[in-house]
């Protein structure tokens, strides 16, 4: 009789394609690794979602570096109908000597969330809520509607009980509005344990929909016409008390000063920081007017249209709203890298709170039937378009690029360029069946 084989656990980091990658350790292994993590090297951070390294890119072939796990960001669980467990940690890219290395998009999240924290004693709490596409040949079934999820039954208790067991927290899976679209939510935590979240809901629903020979797809349009699959990052705050930061009754919206402030930096900087939320070629045939996505700077209260909406809180029985209060960033889909979405939106905030800002105004109405002026009143700018786009908005905001080392904006900056130029003779159905595959 053979002896049961021993379970690997993955070390992984999430690229700029927002790819999870890394290596396996068996499990036995682990606690040892821990101390100075598996082999890594920079022209990773060069690799697009189509298994090649853009050349030239500002590495080379030179370079090697240590991914370091952090236990604390360990996701395991029997439960994806997988013969072994799925075991992923995130970690953390250092230099050889273990300094910090400016490529390692955790380590930006943890950075930021630290500046923000030294300058207004604020910290985040977050949380990443995703839609995805099934394809597993359904029946079609109504929006929404029981039968649309009784019919993948038994995927929605699986997938519950899979991220329920990796320690995910989730809240609910639920049948979207969109033709074989499902989403998922997990409970708000410290935002780098939402973004470590984020990476391993994505991959526990890939796992629990191939075992049962289907194939969940996160790519933000799955076809020009399909509804798109969005990431919504909700976020509020808690100050240096543990209190709640968010909400005051007494301002418009119940956005507390320092949200308001928050806010007012993100929508300064939200058409640079697009292209790092958004990433991809086809990100931008869902940030259009009327899909519920984003398409301008906009703030606004319970209104899905935003970039940046006011959650709605629930006050029955008398219920605080304090602690539930909370604003969703809508401008982001799983193209983008989870840690650096966030950090570029703390970043954007932070600035905001810097310049002490105030509030932007909470827009009703539809800015595509406002005059130029109404619109420029009330701070609204149409988001880039295209990729292309995304990435020139990105180089001309220099506060957003000095966020970050030059080796990074040019790593970043040359991916992108890569990914649209690769795809630039596909028309848009093709472009969308690609990145149905690829996410
Ligand atoms: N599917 C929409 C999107 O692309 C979001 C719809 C919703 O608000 O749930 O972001
Ligand atoms: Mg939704």
């Amino acid at each position: 009789m053979t002896s049961p084989v021993e379970p690997l656990v993955a070390v992984v980091t999430t690229d700029l394609s927002a790819i999870t990658r890394g290596r396996f350790v068996t499990e036995s292994k682990l606690q040892k690794t821990a101390a100075t993590g598996v082999g890594w090297l920079q022209a990773n951070l060069s690799m697009t979602p189509f298994n090649s390294i853009v050349d030239p890119n500002p590495w080379g072939s030179s370079g090697d570096l240590r991914l370091i796990p952090d236990l604390k960001a360990r996701f395991r669980t029997t439960r994806t109908g997988s013969a072994t467990p799925f075991d992923m940690v995130a970690g953390d890219i250092v230099e050889l000597d273990g300094s910090a290395w400016p490529g390692c998009t955790r380590t930006m999240l943890r950075e930021a969330l630290a500046d923000l924290k030294a300058a207004t004693g604020l910290s985040v709490v977050a949380a990443f809520e995703h839609e995805f596409h099934v394809d597993g040949g359904f029946a079609p079934a109504h929006s929404f509607s029981f039968a649309a999820l009784r019919r993948t039954d038994p995927f929605a208790p699986n997938l519950m009980a899979a991220l329920t067991e990796a320690g995910v927290a989730p809240e609910v899976v639920i049948a979207e509005y969109g033709e074989d679209q499902f989403e998922v939510t997990h409970e708000p935590a410290d935002a780098l344990t939402a973004a470590d979240r984020a990476v391993a809901i994505r991959e526990i629903t890939r796992e629990v929909a191939r075992n049962f020979g289907w194939r969940a797809s996160f790519a933000p349009k799955t076809a020009p016409t399909a509804v798109g699959n969005g990431v919504h990052i909700h976020f509020s705050f808690l100050d240096d008390a543990g209190k709640p930061a968010t909400y005051d009754a007494a301002q418009p919206g119940g956005l507390s000063r320092i949200a308001g402030a928050f806010c007012a930096g993100v929508l300064r900087h939200l058409p640079a920081i697009t292209a790092m939320t958004a990433a991809s070629v086809s990100s931008f045939y869902r940030l259009k007017p009327h899909s519920w996505s984003s398409s301008y700077t906009w703030l606004a209260d319970r209104d899905r249209e935003a970039s940046l909406r006011i959650c709605p809180t629930v006050t029955i029985d008398g219920r605080d709203p304090a602690r539930q209060y909370n604003i969703e960033y809508r401008a982001a889909d799983a193209t983008g890298n989870p840690y650096l979405s966030l950090a570029a939106i703390i970043r954007a905030g932070l600035e905001g709170l810097n310049a002490k800002l105030p509030s932007p105004p909470l827009v009703t109405g539809d800015p595509t039937l406002m005059s130029d002026a109404e619109r420029a009143n009330l701070g609204l700018v149409r988001l880039p378009e295209t990729l292309p786009a995304a990435l020139d908005a990105l180089l001309a905001d220099g506060v957003v690029t000095g966020w970050f080392a030059p080796v990074f904006v040019e790593t970043f900056v040359g991916l992108k360029r890569h990914e649209a130029e690769r795809l630039a003779g596909l028309d848009p159905v093709a472009i969308c069946d690609l990145y149905r595959t690829l996410y």
